[in-house]
């Protein structure tokens, strides 16, 4: 997998707003600045079948006008499945009305098929098995960490959220845990590492690797933890 977007909402750090390449066909977030992030990894827009939104927040969504319309300029024939919140076909059609009036109405080469998050249920797609968790983050919808297995791997991000019990269970067991470390003390609806710190016992996960921290976060000592970056693939020799 590759971390294409590991930056917060604001490009603190120069990094990319939320992005996690699963293989090549699939994508956890797909924020604003998402098509330009792919592109620096080599990854091609037109490959991504798959794409799950932990929620409803530009950062973490709103690139998904810019990829559809690339598709549509590029001549994809691939539909494509997008899996997030209850409310993601209403808040994309706006996006995409708000950004390019007309382009929600456009007949395209391929189909978009959207399909709304239930707590804790599994969906299979592609070969995958997603499931999403609901977390503590306003964002005008419900929003969820999500644990997507591949035949290979458990990956789970944690979105954007205070900290609940609900992320145990969704790192529970799994090979990579992404979690937000975004402030280094309690702030509403996002993660602190003081509080992350004193759960990380607790979590059954095999690694923990932070991202999406703030100005702050990034520059503190933060030599106890592992941070993403913009482009780190894991495992290291593989995407
Ligand atoms: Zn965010
Ligand atoms: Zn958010």
């Amino acid at each position: 997998m590759t971390v294409a977007g590991s930056g917060d909402a604001f490009g603190s750090g120069g990094r990319f707003q939320t992005c996690i390449a699963i293989g090549t066909q699939t994508l956890v977030d797909c924020g604003a600045t998402s098509l330009t992030a792919l592109r620096q990894q080599s990854l091609d827009p037109n490959e991504i079948r798959t794409i799950v939104i932990t929620h409803l927040h530009g950062d973490h969504f709103g690139g998904l006008p810019f990829l559809i319309l690339d598709g549509q300029f590029r001549r994809r024939t691939e539909d494509l499945t997008i899996v997030g919140p209850p409310g993601t076909q209403a808040r994309l059609t706006t996006a995409m009305e708000t950004l390019y009036p007309g382009s929600s109405q456009v007949r395209r080469r391929f189909a978009v098929h959207i399909h709304e998050h239930a707590d804790r249920r599994t969906r299979q797609i592609e070969g995958l098995r997603i499931t999403p968790y609901e977390v503590r983050h306003a964002s005008g919808a419900p929003a969820y960490a999500v644990r997507v297995q591949t035949p290979e791997r458990t990956v789970t991000y944690s979105g954007d959220t205070e900290w609940t019990d609900a992320l145990l269970d969704a790192a529970d067991g799994a090979d990579l845990f992404l979690c937000e470390g975004y402030s280094l003390t309690p702030i509403r609806w996002h993660l602190d590492l003081d509080t992350l710190a004193k759960h990380r016992n607790a979590l059954t996960c095999r690694e923990l690797i932070l991202t999406h921290l703030s100005p702050t976060a990034l520059q503190a000592d933060l030599s106890d933890w592992r941070v993403a970056y913009d482009g780190l693939r894991l495992p290291r020799q593989a995407r």
